[in-house]
């Protein structure tokens, strides 16, 4: 399995009564339904939003096998309507486009749709998550896990490429928005010296002040002074032009598709930044938003989030071995997942 495989299916939405438009990307259901975010972004047109949403859907592939999910991998990428909308009607639209699919996709919060969407969507379709929380059970804002899950991996890799804790190290965090202000916050609490860069600058300036950090352009972010960088913001942030720029020798973030092409992997190797792989360390949130549709407790959802730790360890193990490429690691276990077909994912059997 790797992204070049086509997806299953590809759904196009156009209701120009609601303004949804968009689509809706079915990766693969080998190992479960296909689950992953709905994203709702300006897009230029339907030809970039289609392209990013079938890379980001082969990331849920990858991201849900790697996590011991059994479920598939999707997304959802709406386009910002240019006219005003009703966010209403966009996301009653948007589930009913969902229930059509009898659950072979579900879906959940990404950028730019939040719980209070994804409760729009569940007036139409059993098949969503990210819903407000109930009585302990999981559910909620899936954000805060990812971070979780982000900052565990993130221990493993400065440890294991700088020989130091988490105190010991500045860290240049791009993006403090759902999970960059959650990451931040642990990061702080771990004692971590922060650079932050974020494009809204109240919110920059309000984080700058809680945690002490220092503020710094976007464009700067990435040659910063600092042991680690990061991503938590859009995709791409990893191309030829930034990775022979950057000072930290871990890269360890939130942000989805962080790799704007996979020559850049290869450039972090030779460079010998140790690039811990998106889909492996932001597992957390769905890692939630799977046992809220699966009716998991939220203790096993906080062993899974931990367990994020190990499963970098024996990716970069099998990339040191190999002498490959964490990326390619990553990758190379995923497939292994996938064809493999691991047993018994319908629902009801892995409910734990
Ligand atoms: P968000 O929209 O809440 O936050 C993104 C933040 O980045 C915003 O505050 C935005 O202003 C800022 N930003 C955008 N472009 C920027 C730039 N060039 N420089 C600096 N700041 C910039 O999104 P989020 O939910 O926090 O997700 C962040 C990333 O993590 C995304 O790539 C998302 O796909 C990925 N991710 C999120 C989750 C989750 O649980 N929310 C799970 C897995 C992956």
């Amino acid at each position: 399995m790797d992204e070049l495989m086509p997806p299953e299916a590809v759904v196009r939405l156009d209701d120009p009564q609601t303004g949804l438009r968009g689509f809706i990307v079915l990766h693969s259901t080998a190992l479960g339904p296909a689950a992953g975010g709905c994203r709702l972004w300006r897009y230029a047109d339907e030809a970039s939003a289609s392209e990013d949403a079938v890379r980001l859907a082969a990331g849920m592939t990858m991201k849900n096998a790697l996590a011991g999910l059994p479920l598939g991998g999707g997304k959802a990428v709406l386009m910002l309507p240019d006219a005003p909308f009703s966010r209403t009607q966009l996301f009653e639209a948007f589930g009913r486009a969902v229930n059509a699919l009898d659950g072979r996709y579900v879906t959940a919060e990404d950028v730019g749709t939040a719980v209070e969407d994804m409760a729009l969507v569940a007036q139409h379709t059993p098949h969503v998550a990210g819903l407000p929380q109930q009585g302990g059970k999981p559910g909620g804002d899936p954000s805060p896990w990812t971070a979780l899950g982000v900052i565990r991996a993130m221990e493993v890799a400065v440890r294991r490429r700088l020989g130091r804790s988490l105190s010991e190290v500045t860290v240049a965090v791009q993006g403090v928005g759902h999970v960059g202000m959650a990451l931040c916050e642990l990061l702080h609490a771990a004692g971590a010296r922060l650079v932050i860069a974020e494009a809204r600058s109240e919110v920059a300036a309000r984080a700058a002040t809680r945690f002490g950090a220092d503020l710094v352009s976007s464009r700067a972010i990435t040659t910063v002074p600092a042991d680690v960088f990061a991503p938590c913001a859009l995709g791409g942030v990893l191309n030829m032009a930034t990775v022979p720029t950057l000072t930290a020798k871990v890269v360890c973030g939130a942000a989805n598709n962080q790799l704007a092409m996979p020559e850049a992997a290869a450039l972090l190797a030779r460079r010998k930044v140790l690039y811990a792989p998106d889909y492996v360390v932001n597992a957390g949130g769905i890692i939630n938003v799977a046992a809220e549709y699966l009716g998991w407790s939220q203790q096993s959802v906080s062993v899974r989030v931990d367990g994020i730790a190990d499963r970098l360890s024996q990716v970069l193990d099998v990339a040191e071995g190999r002498g490959i490429s964490p990326e390619r690691a990553a990758a190379l276990l995923a497939r292994q997942e996938v064809v493999g077909g691991r047993p018994g994912c319908d629902k009801t059997a892995l409910a734990a």
